[in-house]
This record gives C-alpha cells, sequence and structure tokens, in this order.
C-alpha cells in the first residue's frame, strides 16, 4: 500500500507543472522567488502530490479555481521543503470562503465529522481535518513574505501539530529526546510570551500565540518562515528548534 502511495506520489511529482500554475504561484505567492532553483522544483512537486490528494471546496459561492488550488497548495507546500513528509496525512478537505468566513450551523464533513456551530468559525476546524480559509485572506497573506501574517502557514502549521496524535503545540518529532527538548524550549517561551504581555513588555510574536500552546506553534510558524531574522535573533532556541523540525534554514533566504 505505502509502495503504491508513494509511486503515485513520484509520477505526479515527475510531472510538469502547467504554465498558469506556475503563473499563478510566482505572481500570487512572492515568497516562491525566496527559494532556490531546487526548492522551486521540489514544490511544483509538492503542489502536484496536494492537488491529487485534498479535495477543495468552494463555499459561500466562492468557485474553486486552478487559481485557488494552487495559490494554497504552493505555501502548504513551503512547510513540507527538505525533509520526509506524508502531505498533510491527518488533513480530508480545504474549505474556501471568498471572503471574511461566516459560521454555518452545521456542515457534515467527508468521513462523518461534522463542522457545526460556534466551533466553525475561521481557523477553528483544523482539529477535525479541515482546513478553513478565505480566499481574500489567502491573497492578503500570501502578498507580503515578510509580514509574519500568513493564513495558509498558520492552518497548515496546525495541520503539522495535529499528526503527533494531539494539538498542543508540537510536531511530529522523530525521538523521546527532540520531543523533550520542543517541549521545553516551547514551554519556557509560551510563558515568556505570557509574562511579557501581562507587564506590558514589547513582544516580536503577536498577542494572539499566548492564546494556547497549539496557536503559540501555529503563530511561531508563520514568524519563522516570514521574519526569521527576527526570530533568531530574540528567540534563538525556538529558532533552533523550528529548524531542526522543519529543516529548513528561513534566515539564509532573508540574507541572500
Ligand atoms: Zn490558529
Amino acid at each position: 500500500m505505502f509502495g503504491l502511495k508513494s509511486r503515485r506520489r513520484n509520477r505526479l511529482r515527475a510531472q510538469a507543472i502547467p504554465a498558469q500554475w506556475s503563473a499563478a504561484i510566482q505572481s500570487n505567492v512572492p515568497y516562491f522567488h525566496l527559494l532556490t532553483p531546487a526548492e522551486r522544483v521540489e514544490l511544483f512537486g509538492h503542489v502536484q502530490v496536494l492537488l491529487h490528494e485534498k479535495p477543495f471546496e468552494g463555499c459561500g459561492g466562492l468557485v474553486v479555481t486552478d487559481e485557488v488550488r494552487v495559490t494554497i497548495a504552493a505555501q502548504a507546500a513551503i512547510l513540507l521543503l527538505g525533509r520526509q513528509t506524508d502531505y498533510y496525512p491527518k488533513l480530508r478537505t480545504i474549505l474556501v470562503y471568498p471572503a471574511k468566513y461566516v459560521a454555518e450551523v452545521a456542515r457534515p464533513l467527508p468521513g462523518g465529522a461534522v463542522l457545526a456551530g460556534p466551533e466553525a468559525r475561521l481557523g477553528e476546524a483544523w482539529y477535525r481535518g479541515a482546513v478553513v480559509l478565505s480566499w481574500d485572506d489567502v491573497l492578503r497573506g500570501a502578498a507580503d513574505p515578510s509580514d509574519a501574517d500568513n493564513v495558509v502557514f498558520h492552518e497548515f502549521a496546525h495541520q503539522l501539530d495535529s499528526e503527533s496524535g494531539a494539538n498542543e503545540g508540537a510536531p511530529d518529532l522523530p525521538t523521546r529526546e527532540a520531543r523533550a527538548r520542543w517541549a521545553r524550549v516551547f514551554e519556557r517561551e509560551f510563558r515568556r510570551l505570557i509574562n511579557d504581555l501581562q507587564h506590558a513588555r514589547p513582544t516580536l510574536l503577536r498577542p494572539y500565540a499566548a492564546s494556547n500552546p497549539a496557536e503559540f506553534f501555529a503563530v511561531a510558524t508563520e514568524y519563522f518562515f516570514e521574519l526569521p531574522l527576527a526570530l533568531r535573533s530574540r528567540h534563538a532556541e525556538l529558532y533552533g528548534e523550528m529548524a531542526a523540525y522543519f529543516q529548513q534554514d528561513p534566515a539564509r533566504r532573508f540574507l541572500r
């Protein structure tokens, strides 16, 4: 089974990406231009796999076009560069609204889960295997690759978080030592943020990161990719843990 899946993925990754997809990525996702040529090739491969495996659904009247799908998939793919990945295995569906997402009363998801009531607001569906995005926010988040505000990075970080089996602000880490070190560093940084906010001290990470450990990881992911130099200089250990997990060093991209 795994052999079949990996052969299919290899085949998808080897396909040439349609020119319109590449054009949409280059114009909508400026972060793409920070990547090395090898990373760009890898990203195109990941986009092919994600588009093949993940269903996108338009909601609230939004029509899901290839531009919508590749703009989201390309950003989700940036989080996968340079390491072994199973392509967000917990993710069952990506729901896209045109603008500010309005909660629906109840909405069945593939696999029998139901997205319902007050929990169904933007960005809160991740623990049920859905990513909910508004197209406006996707474009706005992508437009500036260095403002640490990227809703796709944020929501897909929640998906990575869930791969460890719980949504506790830690992704799937390879060893017990790595898990212990991550927990130590993240807990200290999380408490430090809360403490700084309580004392009205200026913080690098935006206050939303203090909501809970899962939001801390999701927000830290936005900073790691988009404001890596600041994160590295002010939160070196946090940066180090994330660089080890993602197997990427985004600070280098911003020094080039
Ligand atoms: Zn979140």
